[in-house]
């Protein structure tokens, strides 16, 4: 794996992501282009303090990154990339991460995630709906309608070809949805768990645990299963 740099990046576009405003995708220009591996991310130095945000495209669109990034009230980083002027440079540490393509023995690929986690999902699917034939099965949680974005992607992934899925769950859904409902959790059984498959999972903590638990209990080895928490 390429050992992470210290560079700057220039901040050249940024435009909110869903319809009620929870999320933006940002587009840097860095001064240095490290090669990454799909799924990795870069930490942002702000202040002295270091952010993790994933590299939402592929390398090969270097030395253009985007990221996406969830607005938190009070948040350092996100108020910042938020707010600071497009033109603004900022301090980036980057490549990290081990949550990237597993090919070796495996032929299908479960991606889960919650919320922002679907900005290091999205590289991973891309990446193997490019490079491989195998089996892929994305399974995204949110909580309401409104902050559900990346639409065409979705649609565009789904059709790749016939053994590529795409599940959305929300946990609050209005009387317009008439996709699936719960927390991904609920949707464990429509998943293929299979001894040639690769688990990826990604999002806040309580999420993760309880995946673990489920496919540990359905006979997921844990060497299958990968993991980036994002958040406690
Ligand atoms: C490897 C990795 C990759 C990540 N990739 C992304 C990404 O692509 N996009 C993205 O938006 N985030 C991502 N995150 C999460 C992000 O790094 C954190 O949410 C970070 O705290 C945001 O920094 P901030 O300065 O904006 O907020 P902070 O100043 O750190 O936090 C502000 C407040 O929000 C709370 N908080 C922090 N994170 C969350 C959360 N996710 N949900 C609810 N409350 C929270 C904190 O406890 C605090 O009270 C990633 C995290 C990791 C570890």
């Amino acid at each position: 794996m390429q050992k992470p740099i210290h560079t700057i990046a220039r901040i050249i576009s940024r435009r909110i992501a869903d319809e009620g405003g929870k999320y933006f995708e940002l587009l840097l220009e860095v001064s240095q282009a490290a090669p990454y591996l799909p799924g990795q991310y870069l930490n942002l130095v702000l202040d002295g303090q270091r952010r993790s945000f994933s590299i939402v495209n592929l390398p090969e669109d270097l030395p253009r990154i985007q990221l996406l990034v969830e607005r938190l009230p009070g948040g350092l980083a996100s108020r910042y990339l938020d707010e600071t002027p497009l033109g603004s440079s900022v301090e980036i540490v980057y490549p990290f991460g081990r949550l990237v393509p597993q090919t070796e023995n495996a032929e299908h690929h479960v991606l889960v995630g919650t919320g922002s986690g679907i900005a290091s999902l999205r590289p991973i699917a891309e990446w193997l709906v490019r490079n491989t034939e195998h089996s892929i099965q994305l399974l995204w949680g949110l909580r309401y309608r409104q902050n559900l974005f990346w639409h065409d992607w979705l649609e565009r992934l789904q059709s790749y070809r016939a053994n590529v899925s795409v599940m959305v769950t929300l946990t609050q859904p209005d009387q317009e949805w008439s996709g699936l409902r719960g927390r991904v959790t609920d949707h464990v059984g429509a998943l293929r768990l299979g001894e040639k498959t690769a688990v990826y999972l990604c999002g806040g903590k309580p999420m993760l645990d309880d995946m673990r638990q489920l496919l540990r209990a359905v006979g997921v080895p844990p060497a299958r299963i990968l993991t980036e928490q994002f958040h406690l």
